[in-house]
């Protein structure tokens, strides 16, 4: 049981069901002490709220609401869709590929693109399923630049429990990230109440494959909240 979640949406996402309120009521109740929100960047819609990340504090008794994005890489610069003006309020900085106009592509375009993304974003703390079909990432390529950034690769709970990622491809990315020694972070990214602390696809797949839990930034309350703590004191010298 993992005891925080750095990803997961709410209605301000236009995939998200349910509202923050929601979402972090049924993590408290399923055993989540800290539950981040990390709505989709602008460039998939996005609502934006500057109540939320000004002025919005722990609405939910017993939990605290860690607050994130989920960025999208828009184009082939490294451009990415974060919200500067927020920055100094980010728990969290996901980025993946979703509706990018290359899609299909080879896994290396997209994972030499996350890397030049990753370089000119310091901001970015976590790359978010690299095992998504359509924008797959090469997974040595992408354990590598999380190694040399101190990003964390994202095991994707949703994603392998309903098929979108097979079993075999997200062991593989499990094999590739025990070998290349990177941080990373199990992540439910739930959209429905059902998903909220369900990391049951991917714990399972970790103790089949042997996987040291030293290497997961959220293995404990206490090791993720020391992590978000060293990422925002990082992106604090850049931004
Ligand atoms: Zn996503
Ligand atoms: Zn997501």
């Amino acid at each position: 049981m993992f005891e925080t979640d750095f990803h997961a949406h709410s209605l301000f996402s236009s995939c998200g069901l349910h509202s923050i309120i929601e979402m972090l009521t049924k993590a408290r109740d399923s055993g989540i002490k800290a539950q981040a929100i990390t709505d989709h960047g602008p460039y998939l819609g996005r609502k934006t709220s500057s109540t939320f990340f000004e002025r919005l504090d722990n609405p939910v008794d017993g939990i605290i609401l860690l607050k994130g994005i989920e960025c999208n890489v828009v184009d082939e610069d490294g451009t990415i869709d974060v919200i500067e003006k927020f920055m100094k309020w980010y728990d969290l900085v996901l980025l993946g590929f979703h509706n990018f106009k290359a899609k299909g592509a080879e896994p290396e375009y997209y994972s030499r693109l996350m890397a030049k993304a990753i370089t000119k974003n310091p901001c970015v703390d976590i790359i978010v399923h690299p095992n998504v079909p359509g924008y797959r990432l090469d997974f040595g390529m992408i354990a590598d630049i999380a190694a040399e950034s101190g990003t964390a690769i994202e095991f994707n709970n949703a994603k392998t429990r309903l098929g979108r990622s097979s079993a075999e491809e997200t062991i593989e990315l499990i094999e590739t990230c025990k070998a290349s020694g990177c941080y990373v972070a199990v992540n439910t990214d739930a959209h429905a109440l059902n998903e909220v602390a369900d990391h049951g696809a991917i714990e399972e797949l970790l103790k089949d494959t042997g996987f040291p839990m030293d290497m997961v930034v959220n293995r404990t309350y206490e090791s993720a909240m020391n992590w978000i703590e060293s990422r925002k004191a990082r992106r604090a010298e850049h931004y």
